[in-house]
């Protein structure tokens, strides 16, 4: 037996106070970056060959460092994709850490993995793909959108022994996030973007495909289709250009990273008809469903094809695959072997809450977006720049210059009142500064936004 050491139950019991305290402060601190130079000289040497002692570390977490770091889920910051896990995933998240499981394997994680397979089959349903279409949680929406695009180019390459050694080219368009051509960096491919951050339809695709080379359409062996972008909430053309796909034998990608979460809210589902013909679908859940960082996920139409790509080999995985231990492994479905079993915060926030509860959630990041929108277009110092869409809002400040937006971003930063970031938007041909609202945090109220906007008048 260790004997219990009572500075480490003191220890734990400050830590799980400052948690508490933390998932049940509805207006956290915003906090601010500072330089490396000024955190250095405020915590000095932390790692020591005697060590500082949990005190006086967790002093210099809770007093300076957790103060020069932002709570992404502050009600009023609207910067970016913001998040807003549950208190009952985060408080979840803890206990995943302390029941150290390793979640790469069904022999050492089947307990855990299964639970998360019960939040990955409501995910699954909620993309009407067919019985058998499956998926596993990723660190996020790259690590998805890699483990499909790799899956995509082993199919391609396995139908076809003389593509062995082609490089490959994925079409997308100019409003697919940045990972996707990141990524096909990573996986040495091509990718064309189709020149539109509106939304990307079938006919578009068409005549890229039809204007390019005949030796690069035999490259061609993806398809990505953003349900959601990033910047404006825009939904692809997933009907048309997955019909399309499935036609011509191309691998459809839909990278749902932020707007997959809508898949679950009534009012909108509807726009994203023609998802259940892809292939693959990236889902964040560290994005709209509530999930504590890190957690993404990433569906295929036909497992069996991911494990293909992904499955490692190695004499001392092979009792992993003993009839006897035999089931879910998620390490054969995406690029990472050891993990966390990342899904447990989502499916225990799921089982207490209802997938309802959910639906609500997110319906309230719609309403919001239409709340606002309705603010701007009232206010005679604002206009609307494009209808908003899903929870994205992108407005203009009559009148302001580039420089006014980023003023009026770092003076609210710096108030400790509000993180609102701007972006840019296409308009006319000419790229534009604008704001941008993106809403996750339903305790965001009407009152923050009208605060927010107010700031614009001076
Ligand atoms: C955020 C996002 C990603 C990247 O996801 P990470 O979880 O940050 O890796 C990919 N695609 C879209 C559409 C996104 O919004």
């Amino acid at each position: 037996m260790h004997e219990i050491d009572l500075n480490l139950i003191e220890m734990t019991l400050d830590v799980m106070k400052f948690a508490i305290g933390r998932i049940t402060d509805t207006d956290p601190v915003l906090g601010k970056p500072k330089t490396e130079k000024e955190l250095k000289s405020l915590v000095g040497d932390t790692v020591t060959p005697k060590g500082i002692g949990g005190e006086t570390a967790f002093k210099l977490f809770r007093d300076v460092l957790i103060k020069a770091s932002i709570p992404i889920d502050h009600p009023r910051h609207l910067a970016f994709v913001p998040a807003s896990p549950t208190r009952s995933a985060v408080m979840f998240d803890l206990v995943t850490s302390a029941a150290s499981v390793h979640g790469a394997f069904w022999l050492e994680g089947a307990g855990c993995i299964f639970a998360e397979n019960e939040a990955m089959r409501w995910l699954v349903s909620l993309t009407g793909l067919p019985e058998g279409s499956f998926g596993v949680f990723t660190s996020g929406g790259t690590e998805a959108n890699l483990s499909a695009m790799v899956t995509a180019r082993e199919a391609w390459r396995a139908r076809d022994e003389s593509r062995a050694t082609t490089r490959g080219i994925i079409i997308t368009s100019a409003g697919a996030h940045s990972s996707v051509k990141a990524m096909a960096k990573v996986i040495d491919c091509d990718i064309e973007r189709v020149d539109t951050e509106e939304r990307f339809e079938r006919e578009m695709l068409e005549a890229h495909i039809a204007a390019m080379p005949a030796q690069d359409r035999n490259r061609l062996f993806a398809v990505v289709a953003t349900a959601g972008t990033t910047n404006a909430g825009v939904i692809d053309d997933l009907k048309g250009i997955g019909s399309y796909c499935r036609d011509n034998e191309i691998w459809f990608h839909v990278d749902a990273a932020y707007g997959g979460g809508a898949l679950a809210a009534p009012s909108v589902r509807h726009l994203f008809n023609g998802i259940e013909l892809a292939d693959s679908v990236t889902i964040d859940p560290h994005k709209w469903l509530f999930s504590p960082y890190d957690c993404g996920a990433v569906i295929y139409r036909e497992p069996e094809l991911a494990k293909d790509a992904h499955s490692q080999g190695g004499s001392y995985l092979d009792i992993f695959y003993d009839e006897g231990y035999k089931g879910f492994n998620p390490a054969d479905y995406q690029i990472q072997l050891t993990r966390r079993v990342r899904g447990l915060p989502l499916w225990f926030s799921l089982a207490m809450h209802g997938t309802d509860r959910y639906a609500k959630a997110i319906e309230r990041g719609i309403e919001l977006a239409k709340i606002a929108g309705r603010l701007i277009d009232e206010d005679p110092y604002l206009e609307l720049v494009r209808k908003p869409s899903l929870s994205c809002v992108l407005f203009r400040r009559v009148g302001w210059k580039p420089e006014d937006y980023t003023h009026w971003t770092i003076k609210n930063h710096d108030a400790g009142f509000a993180l609102v970031a701007p972006t840019k938007w296409r308009t006319n041909g000419e790229h534009e500064t604008v704001a941008r609202f993106c809403f996750i945090n339903p305790d965001t109220t009407t009152r923050d936004i009208e605060d927010i906007l107010l700031t614009m008048r001076t």
